[in-house]
């Protein structure tokens, strides 16, 4: 009886509160979410919630922050570094659910609200990178960090703040810092323009229209209808439409029979942003490049190349370089035979001309065919979305001793999304998995991984996390199941890798706690894609979905074999452009450059033959001039490298699951991994840095 009255009373304070504060009670982000395992109450969350709460949850960051920084007491790691890094918390809240979901299940009002809020962060983002207080209590614990008995981590934590703070200018006097400031406004303006630039003319500006059947010659009937209807849609009716986009550029370049037009839409693709046109780049790129130049030389930096590349692993541009020219060494042979082969194949036909770039794509279609015919349709049964799914579960349990036991009774912002509790092999809890798999209008392209909580501690307590894998896979149609392509299969494990990375990460601070450099990020995911294709797991998990039979051995060859298909070229073409990247932000001020001829310039030394452009020349090269991969175009190969050098450790030990490597790859690689630098960690699992043996070898370059 006494227990009924007191509940009486504390429902009636609660319900009062809950009066007082009903708005704030009705959005979903002012609170901890009470879901099981604390994923985003999906069920709960309307648009109306977002702004309200970005709005509150940058209220209360700019508090935390302010009473951090009005602390009268001296700084220290307690009261300074630990209150700052676990700031923020209903705005990380809210953000992670709300760009998660404008990727992968946007509306017209989510986009308003995106460019409603992009700003908004931004401002705030500046206004702590300048909080010249709150600089000044990190500073003075980085200064006496030596003498203050900290562990290694916190020590770490320190010096990444410290560090954040630096590269962002604030250790500058203020007249550099607004120079800093009018640069990378300039900067973004440039960025943007670039982009638009390179729309227009991938877009807009050039169309190769085809009149007659006779130059539809060698294209297969689904390119043919395709060029049907995209011309339907320019208003040309009867007629044939190619663009510059890829699914119209590549297969045109493939099958063609007229020499003369693939040259002409070859070149329409390879002119892009230098045409001399309104929309050409060239100008602009130097100005970029300029700009970037000074900004790193007020930073105190010799170029704006060793100001980024000095986070990552690779540590500075001369590593970089040596790098990408050992590995250019090694392909440029095996491309140049590519050539050779192909060269033969046009001559067997009568060709009567030397290959030029235009036709790389017509005669390595050819060779292809002739080498290693690989028909996606005989291999897709084989390959069903569950199977695939249920492989790559079974890959992480025999090497980590996980579970994955779907779950039905958490919300999801989308029926179709499935969830899976992931266990420790004791059972205990380690997170939650979701996966989304089929394309819808509402979702962007591609295929990502990303978290709703990345795992953490908070007051002495691990968060778990909840990660979600996005992608845009073949959806099923009638009664047969999704089957997945090659491609598919390997971007599932892909994927998953990342997302095995998301779960096993440890690190009690937020600013190291899976936090890894730009060309470490790429080892989880791509060093899963080794065990799709190893044909002891393709065993496991590739079963036919209506049979159930095991993949033949002759179909298992041909996986395998393709994979050195046209290797030569593609590794030859990646590295042009990363040693391009990589030539244009190692200049020092004052850089005019001529595009054209520098370009000429840097390709010549790096040995490229004229028969391969570089994947992205100069004025296209969106990556690094609009995206965030300047001097960091290299990243995917850097990492290559270190997975296959992985994997082989794994093989050369004669057992792919061999438990007590995996337990280290977890460990120092994964869970670990950003607790100390890139190579470090991956020395502790390896015994010694990374050979490029390896990738030569996998991608028949040795
Ligand atoms: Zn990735």
């Amino acid at each position: 009886m006494k227990n009924r009255i007191m509940l009486l009373i504390v429902l009636t304070v609660a319900i009062m509160s809950a009066c007082k504060n009903e708005k704030k009670m009705d959005n979903p982000f002012f609170a901890e979410y009470s879901t099981p395992f604390q994923v985003p109450p999906f069920d709960l969350i309307d648009t109306s919630h977002y702004m309200p709460a970005f709005t509150e949850g940058i209220k209360q960051h700019d508090a935390e922050i302010a009473s951090i920084t009005a602390n009268a007491d001296e700084p220290t790691f307690e009261n300074t570094i630990l209150p700052f890094d676990k700031s923020g918390k209903v705005l990380k809240r809210v953000s992670k659910v709300f760009f998660n979901i404008t990727e992968a299940h946007t509306n017209d009002q989510l986009q308003k609200i995106a460019e409603k809020v992009s700003p908004i962060l931004s401002k705030h983002n500046d206004d702590i990178a300048m909080n010249a207080k709150l600089f000044a209590r990190i500073k003075a614990i980085f200064d006496k960090r030596a003498g203050l008995k900290l562990d290694a981590q916190q020590l770490r934590v320190v010096e990444k703040y410290y560090r954040d703070f630096e590269r962002q200018g604030a250790n500058l006097p203020k007249e550099q810092q607004d120079q800093l400031r009018k640069i990378n406004e300039d900067l973004s303006m440039l960025n943007l323009k670039f982009g638009d630039n390179l729309l227009a003319e991938t877009n807009k500006n050039f169309k190769l229209v085809i009149e007659s059947n006779a130059d539809l010659d060698g294209l297969p009937d689904d390119v043919v209808s395709a060029a049907s209807e995209a011309a339907e849609k320019a208003g040309l009716k009867g007629k044939w439409v190619f663009t510059l986009a890829k699914p119209s550029l590549i297969p045109f370049l493939q099958y063609s029979k007229k020499r003369e037009l693939r040259e002409k839409i070859y070149r329409g693709y390879f002119m892009r942003g230098n045409n001399g046109n309104v929309n050409d780049n060239k100008t602009i790129l130097s100005d970029i490049v300029r700009l970037r130049a000074e900004k790193a030389k007020l930073l105190g930096y010799e170029n704006i190349a060793a100001y980024i590349i000095d986070e990552n692993m690779a540590k500075t541009p001369a590593a970089v370089d040596a790098f990408l020219n050992k590995l250019m060494v090694a392909a440029l042979p095996v491309a140049k035979a590519e050539l050779a082969e192909m060269q033969k194949i046009a001559d067997a036909e009568g060709a009567k001309y030397k290959l030029q770039s235009w036709d790389w794509w017509y005669y390595s279609e050819k060779l292809r065919k002739q080498k290693y015919d690989l028909d996606e349709n005989e291999l897709k049964p084989y390959f069903s979305l569950e199977n695939v799914r249920n492989g790559m579960f079974a890959v992480a349990g025999k090497l980590y001793g996980i579970t994955f036991t779907k779950v039905t009774n958490l919300p999801v912002y989308q029926k179709d999304v499935e969830t899976f509790e992931v266990k420790e092999a004791d059972g205990s809890h380690l997170g939650v998995l979701y996966l989304d798999y089929y394309p819808r209008a509402e979702k962007r392209g591609g295929a990502w991984c990303t978290d709703f909580q990345s795992a953490g501690w908070e007051n002495d307590k691990k968060v778990d996390p909840v990660i979600s894998m996005v992608c845009n896979f073949t959806p099923p149609t009638g009664n047969v199941p999704a089957l997945l392509n090659w491609d598919e299969t390997s971007t599932l494990f892909h994927e998953f890798g990342h997302a095995l990375h998301g779960l096993f990460t440890q690190g009690k601070y937020n600013r190291t706690a899976g936090n890894v450099p730009q060309d470490y990020v790429e080892l989880p995911s791509q060093v899963m894609e080794n065990w799709a294709g190893e044909p002891e797991v393709l065993k496991m998990y590739a079963k036919h979905y209506k049979t159930g039979e095991v993949i033949p051995d002759k179909l298992i060859e041909k996986i395998v074999n393709s994979g050195l298909f046209n290797q030569g070229f593609v590794t030859v073409e990646y590295l042009a452009a990363s040693i391009l990247d990589l030539d244009y932000h190692k200049l020092a001020v004052p850089a005019k450059v001529d595009p054209i001829a520098f370009e000429k310039a840097s390709m010549a030394k790096a040995g490229l033959i004229d028969e391969i452009l570089p994947r992205y020349r100069s004025t296209y090269f969106a990556h690094i001039f609009s995206g965030g991969y300047a001097a960091g175009y290299y990243v995917y190969i850097w990492a290559a490298v270190l997975d296959a050098d992985a994997f082989d450790y794994f093989k050369q030990s004669g057992n792919i699951f061999n438990p007590e490597l995996a337990g280290k790859f977890r460990k120092y690689c994964l869970a670990e991994s950003g607790d100390d630098e890139g190579m470090i960690q991956y020395k502790k699992f390896r015994g010694q840095e990374p050979s490029l043996d390896p990738l030569l070898i996998r991608r028949g370059l040795k």
